[in-house]
């Protein structure tokens, strides 16, 4: 048997059981966006996250600032998203002996860009000969008060933080790999290299009941918090905003809109639910129930778990399949790692 046969979710599952948690100081452990330890009268949050050449990136395509950048927000994404500022980071380099040093060099100072604009600082790291380019970054964050997936309430709004939609509309443009591109082009090509993790939300975040960030698709991740919290989350089809630049791009690429909105991934923008008013685009409610669906007047369609479909060129795709599953292994064992130590 191999771990792709075994699929993700039974894989994280039987590596778990064999590393139980047992310190009464670990607040939350395996599966939520961080692990939250209490430290005195602080909470603690850790996560990690990797970018691996051929499944994150590719490397004649991206900008290593943009990668630095990228790779940071997803970890600051997932602080906040537990109602956490970011505050220290680890990297873990494994780099092939013929890389540029200049592009290396850009890594770091896209990491260096996202540090002065989230406010947190790496701290240490290590690095080691591989094949081909991997970045891990590990990251601590602090708050007083952890928001995970496992609050949802019946009688919760759902709340998303901004549009959705816009990183995978920006990958498709990237991959087209076109001499020109129009405006309205090149500001999703942005909105793909460059997302920002909503840091100006924690604050927010702290009101919500629970509260996800959008790496994997808003429906992809409203599963996530269905499952933890043991809800039913119904979204409002009519209430999703749309972006008139994925609104411009469905229509010059004839594509779907709402397979944009409702499952793009990266977009690093945040889902929460609270019976309270946050002020932020309010797009459904949570029931009593299970399961994530859609609500077009009076019809209610059950929306099924599909992540984010990644369109690198499909040499690729099996090689994603494989390495996706990996991250998550590494990010579960250095998630305990970093509670353990
Ligand atoms: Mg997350
Ligand atoms: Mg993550």
């Amino acid at each position: 048997m191999n771990i792709n046969q075994l699929g993700e979710f039974r894989l994280i599952d039987r590596l778990n059981r064999i590393l139980p948690i047992d310190d009464k100081d670990v607040i939350v452990g395996y599966g939520d966006d961080c692990a939250c330890v209490k430290v005195d009268d602080t909470l603690l949050l850790f996560t990690i996250d990797i970018q691996v050449e051929g499944s994150h990136f590719l490397k004649e395509k991206i900008n290593p600032k943009d990668l630095g950048w990228k790779l940071s927000t997803s970890n600051v994404s997932d602080i906040v998203s537990c109602g956490g500022n970011p505050r220290w980071a680890l990297l873990s380099l494994g780099l092939p002996k013929d890389l540029e040093y200049g592009f290396i060099e850009g890594v770091y100072q896209g990491i260096r860009e996202a540090q002065d604009y989230y406010g947190f600082f790496t701290i240490g790291g290590n690095v080691s000969a591989c094949n081909q380019v991997m970045i891990d970054m590990a990251m601590v964050g602090q708050t007083d008060r952890f928001v995970g997936r496992f609050g949802a309430k019946p009688g919760d709004y759902l709340y998303i933080s901004s549009y959705l939609g816009l990183s995978k509309s920006g990958l498709e443009l990237i991959l087209m790999d076109k001499k020109e591109y129009e405006d309205f082009e090149k500001r999703l090509i942005n909105k793909h290299y460059r997302p920002i993790a909503r840091v100006d939300l924690v604050e927010t975040v702290k009101q919500a009941n629970s509260c996800i960030d959008i790496s994997d698709g808003l429906v992809a991740d409203l599963w996530h918090i269905v499952e933890k919290s043991n809800v039913k989350i119904v979204i409002e089809k009519e209430k999703l905003p749309i972006h008139p630049d994925l609104e411009l791009y469905c229509k010059k690429y004839n594509k779907n809109l709402y397979d944009y909105i409702l499952y793009s991934g990266e977009e690093y923008q945040l889902a929460l639910t609270s019976a309270k008013e946050l002020g932020l685009i309010k797009v459904g409610y949570v029931e009593e129930g299970n399961g994530v669906y859609l609500k077009e007047k009076s019809d209610l369609k059950l929306l099924e778990k599909t992540g984010f479909q990644n369109t690198l060129p499909t040499q690729q795709q099996h090689h994603l399949e494989l390495t996706k599953d990996l991250t998550l292994l590494d990010k579960r064992l250095l998630h305990l790692l970093l509670v353990l130590s």
